[in-house]
């Protein structure tokens, strides 16, 4: 260990939560390496939505939601270049068990709770004014905005519900719509930003297409020692303490470490589709459903320029048979069988992109009909995460540590990457490990918010296209 306790960090996977934790503490003044073994950063499983009050989840305690809310406010002010600002519209089909009255003690929390952040600080006020957090629409309100012209760019809840209100078959649903305060997510805009402010932090060392292929620790010195490869190099780096962020395969990295950990890991996917006959500035709709059945949850969320991106949560869409593995006694990390493993580590078979981006446009056509003419519009948008525990609905976890110098983090989404960061940086303190320059720092990113948005636009635009999507993808929705 080096004199005073003063910390190089390692951090393997750079991901959004290894990324943000590399951020907070090359902001901080540590020293920090970052390998990531895809070609940049931020390329794992997908993210459109910020989950700002965990509407789309149902089944999932009030508590959970409450956090997603105060988490997603501060991702928000984290990654402000990220946002797409829409709101999402919840619905629930005749199909479905559910009543929307029930999901209306949640959302009454939520605005209260929403209101209370407010008010600790006046600069959460991110989702719009509190009375409108949310809004509930009767079938004769609907009837009445189908009837309207929606206004460019809209502006009020009701704007935003006109299109619907256009589109669906009031017949086909429960009571009464809800529209909410749930704004989305581009990961690309993420990578870019994140690269951008990593890049200009001495501090941070961000070794990208490196593979961590062993791990080991030094008792004499307490160190770790990190092997790589990058383009059949091999080198190896020593460090005071590991952040293993390596998503899916976190385990991988806990097993060269020797530490046992139950986890699960689960494979989905979502698709991209063209809607060429589009009309309106749409919101995001979810469509409520049991998850699994053929009418399970869908989702349609919007991009630029007719592109949209779907889920459902049928195993012939988003979910996938023995897409949901658990970790065993000999090993921390969970195996995928072949063919989602293929998925993920060569891609897909074009007959695949074709015959599920359908289902999953068929499967939000029965609820919005005009939808039927859309097409495949790019490759889908996959990957497998990681849920520590055993229980699969977890949407809120963060980090675990083993001893005073190995962290993992275990985040279910995006929202907790800063909690994380947050975390380990606690962590180091009380274990008495200092930054090499004390660095003052605030609670977000002064690297982040210096980038111009334009310079985010750019570079995302590049990153997507570089990644084989549509450069849509990466731009401002509104
Ligand atoms: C279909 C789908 C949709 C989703 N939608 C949302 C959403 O809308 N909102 C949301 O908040 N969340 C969503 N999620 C979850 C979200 O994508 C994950 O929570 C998030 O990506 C986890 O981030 P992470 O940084 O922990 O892991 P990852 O993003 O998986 O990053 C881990 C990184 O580690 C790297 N790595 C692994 N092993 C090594 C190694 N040995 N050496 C070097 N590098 C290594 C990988 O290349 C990867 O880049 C979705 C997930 C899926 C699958």
């Amino acid at each position: 260990m080096c004199a005073e306790k003063r910390c190089r960090i390692g951090v393997v996977g750079g991901g959004v939560s290894g990324s943000t934790v590399a951020l907070k503490l090359a902001e901080m003044g540590y020293q920090v390496q970052l390998f990531e073994e895809g070609p940049s950063l931020v390329n794992g499983p997908p993210a459109c939505h910020l989950h700002a009050g965990g509407n789309l989840y149902r089944e999932i305690s009030d508590e959970q939601c409450l956090k997603l809310l105060q988490q997603s406010i501060d991702t928000y002010r984290l990654y402000p270049h990220a946002i797409n600002l829409r709101p999402t519209v919840i619905a629930v089909p005749k199909s479905d068990q559910g009543q929307t009255f029930n999901l209306l003690p949640r959302l009454q929390k939520l605005q209260k709770f929403y209101a209370e952040l407010v008010d600790r600080d006046p600069a959460n006020k991110l989702l719009g004014d509190v009375d409108q957090y949310y809004k509930v629409y009767s079938h004769e309100k609907m009837d009445e905005l189908a009837q309207k012209e929606q206004p460019d760019p809209p502006v009020t809840l009701d704007d935003w519900m006109i299109p619907v209100a256009k589109s669906v078959n009031l017949d086909d649903f429960k009571t009464d719509f809800i529209m909410v305060q749930e704004y989305g997510l581009s990961l690309f805009r993420a990578s870019a930003a994140i690269s951008l402010a990593l890049g200009s932090l001495d501090s941070c060392k961000v070794f990208t297409s490196t593979h961590v292929n062993s791990l080991q620790f030094d008792k004499d010195s307490k160190q770790w020692v990190i092997q790589t490869q990058s383009n059949g190099e091999k080198s190896s780096y020593e460090v005071d303490y590991l952040v293993n962020a390596c998503g899916y395969r976190t385990g991988t990295l806990d097993d060269y470490a020797g530490f046992k950990r139950q986890r699960m890991v689960e494979f989905k996917s979502a698709y991209i589709a063209r809607w060429p006959k589009f009309d309106g500035v749409w919101p995001e709709i979810i469509f409520h459903g049991v998850r699994g059945t053929s009418e399970g949850m869908g989702s349609l969320t919007p991009y630029c320029n007719g592109y949209f991106q779907l889920h459902g949560m049928t195993e012939d869409i988003t979910l996938f048979k023995g897409g949901l593995v658990s970790s065993c006694q000999s090993s921390s990390q969970p195996k995928l069988c072949n063919k989602l493993q293929g998925k993920l580590s060569t891609g897909w078979k074009q007959e695949d992109v074709i015959e599920r981006t359908k289902s999953a446009i068929d499967h939000i056509a029965r609820l919005v009909p005009s939808f039927a003419t859309a097409e495949v519009g790019g490759r889908p948008m996959y990957g497998a995460q990681q849920i520590p525990g055993t229980d699969p609905s977890l949407r809120i976890a963060d980090v675990s540590f083993e001893g005073d110098n190995y962290a993992r983090t275990e985040i279910v989404k995006w929202s907790s990457a800063l909690t994380v960061a947050n975390k380990i940086a606690d962590h180091l303190e009380s274990s008495g490990f200092q930054p090499f320059e004390q660095k003052v720092v605030g609670s977000y990113s002064d690297a982040i918010t210096a980038i111009p948005h334009e310079k985010v636009v750019e570079l995302a635009e590049k990153i997507a296209v570089e990644r084989n999507y549509p450069p849509e993808l990466a731009q401002d929705y509104l």
